[in-house]
């Protein structure tokens, strides 16, 4: 049986400034269920940080960012946040987003370094990784996303790796509405991302890294996703932002781990 706790996470991205964000944040709130059985993370815009930490304290939610800078607390790095800025905020921070990789050119070696800046900073890391269109119909899913692996961890140690979670997100399914099948993802979490994970910390850290799905899940498709031997939560953009929604999602991962 799996036993890695699931873990849901509402990416937020450019959506809610600190108000509509703690509007939000409310809603989720009282509209969800939360137990300690399901890790819960939001990640809102910077901005919206504080209003949303606010909201949510004594909820059983928990913060994470979308993203930050490698380098160290302080620098002359305009607009950039680092990892120690937010490590009194946050718990969790997104890394690798293909939103990022695509428009920000994070190449692997970045995604790397904040890898390493947020673990440096006691941070949860989110690894996000994933193959295009044309890599999926070129049938390059698996050199893509072993590939994204290997890199993410280079020089992570058994024991960091253990603060990481991999959200396997295929491009192609992220806003568009169209996932693969349930058993597709699984396919590429357990090979892929969980093989990959093998050969480089062993079979006992591999079984307890979580892996996540990422792209079009809504209340319809999340009972598929989440019964899957090796999809251990799922990463959430558009359905995070309506608090039904969200609850409803919600809703079905508790009752798939009442009924396990
Ligand atoms: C995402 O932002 O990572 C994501 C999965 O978005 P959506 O759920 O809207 O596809």
């Amino acid at each position: 049986m799996n036993k890695r706790r699931p873990i849901v996470i509402a990416n937020w991205k450019m959506f809610t400034d600190p108000l509509d964000g703690a509007q939000l944040a409310h809603d989720i709130v009282h509209s969800c269920q939360i137990g300690p059985s399901v890790d819960v993370v939001i990640c809102p815009p910077f901005v919206s940080l504080t209003e949303v930490r606010k909201v949510i304290s004594g909820s059983g939610i928990k913060l994470g960012a979308q993203n930050i800078f490698w380098e160290p607390n302080e620098g002359s790095y305009t607009g950039e946040i680092s990892a120690q800025m937010i490590s009194g905020l946050c718990e969790y921070v997104i890394v690798g987003h293909s939103e990022r990789r695509e428009y920000f050119d994070e190449t692997d070696d970045v995604v790397n370094k904040k890898v390493k800046a947020g673990l440096q900073h006691g941070l949860q890391v989110i690894i996000c990784v994933g193959e295009s269109l044309a890599q999926n119909t070129a049938d390059d899913t698996k050199d893509v996303v072993e590939h994204q692996v290997r890199s993410a961890y280079e020089g992570i140690s058994r024991d960091e790796a253990l603060h990481t979670v991999v959200a396997y997100e295929p491009i192609w399914a992220i806003g568009t509405g169209r996932a693969p099948t349930a058993f597709a993802a699984n396919k590429v979490s357990e090979k892929y991302v969980r093989g990959t994970l093998e050969r480089i910390y062993g079979h006992e850290v591999s079984q307890l890294i979580r892996i996540q799905y990422g792209g079009s899940i809504n209340r319809g498709n999340i009972s598929e996703f989440i019964v899957q031997t090796d999809i251990d939560g799922v990463l959430i953009g558009g359905s995070s932002l309506l608090s039904d929604e969200f609850a409803a999602i919600l809703c079905v991962v508790y009752q798939q781990l009442v009924s396990d």
